[in-house]
Formats: structure tokens, C-alpha cells, sequence
């Protein structure tokens, strides 16, 4: 399997709940490594340019209030199928539809408040990446 590299971003929910060490464990104990890593509070312009493709979407305004409502931990996780690994442990959008185990079922409190996002394609986390962070900014952690 190749080995990627995923965006993932601890929302505003996950972070004011203190589980910013829970969820993170999650992915690192399923062999994902953390290669870059940065504490914001998105501006406006910042989330509606993440969420661009949903900007048609009845649920666009409140999503992007939400995820300025406070600061956020952006993450970039590499490993073996990192990009499907990572949504796997995230679970469905829904939490009430999410598998027990994963972290929406476990820390998130509807579908607008589900305490995580994750790329859901290698070439949406390229550009995902490259939204948040410089070349440099993300490390190399193969020895
Ligand atoms: N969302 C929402 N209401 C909905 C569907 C989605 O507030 O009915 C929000 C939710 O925070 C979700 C994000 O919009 O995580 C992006 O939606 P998507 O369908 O891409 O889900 P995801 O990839 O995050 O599971």
C-alpha cells in the first residue's frame, strides 16, 4: 500500500471539549504520524475557502460559523493509506450513523458539531495540505 498523506482538522467542538489528546491517540495508535501540526482560529474568509464546494449548500452558513466559533488544531497524518485510514477512524458525518469505536461516535455531538474533518480523496488532502501549510512547514518522519 502507498504510504500518504491526509488534512486533518480537530474542530472547534473537539478542541473546547479538552479531547484535542484523545482523538489525536486515535490516529497515532493506528500507525498514523503527525508531520505537521498548527493550533489557528480560522478567519471567515480562511473556512468559506476550505469549504468552497459546499458553499451551495443549505447547511454552508452555519458550517462556516461553526468552524470559526473557535480555534482549531490542523494536522497533517501520514502513513500507509492514510487518506481512507483516517475517515475510517473519523466514521460517518452523522454521529448517531457512525460505527461505535470511531471518533464521531465517541466525541462528537451532532452532524454540524462531529469534532473532526478528513480528506476523502489523495488528491482533495493535496490540495487540502497545500491550503494550510507550506512545503517546508511539513516534516519528514521516515528514518
Ligand atoms: N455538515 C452539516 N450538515 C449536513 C452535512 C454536513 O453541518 O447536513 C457539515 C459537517 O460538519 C461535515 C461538513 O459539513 O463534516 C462537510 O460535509 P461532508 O459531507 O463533506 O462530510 P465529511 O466529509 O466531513 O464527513
Amino acid at each position: 500500500m502507498a504510504v500518504e498523506r491526509t488534512l486533518s482538522i480537530l474542530k472547534p467542538d473537539a478542541v473546547g471539549k479538552n479531547t484535542i489528546g484523545k482523538i489525536l491517540d486515535r490516529f497515532e495508535s493506528a500507525g498514523l504520524k503527525i508531520v505537521a501540526s498548527r493550533m489557528t482560529h480560522l478567519t471567515q474568509a480562511e473556512a468559506e475557502g476550505f469549504y468552497a464546494v459546499h458553499k451551495e449548500r443549505p447547511f454552508f452558513g452555519e458550517l462556516v460559523r461553526f468552524m470559526i466559533s473557535g480555534p482549531v488544531l490542523i494536522s497533517v497524518l501520514e502513513g500507509e493509506n492514510a487518506v481512507a485510514l483516517h475517515r475510517d477512524i473519523m466514521g460517518a458525518t452523522d454521529p448517531k450513523k457512525a460505527a461505535p469505536g470511531t471518533v464521531r461516535a465517541d466525541f462528537a455531538q451532532s452532524i454540524d458539531e462531529n469534532a473532526v474533518h478528513g480528506s476523502d480523496s489523495l488528491e482533495n488532502a493535496k490540495n487540502e495540505i497545500a491550503y494550510f501549510f507550506r512545503a517546508t512547514e511539513v516534516f519528514a518522519r521516515t528514518r
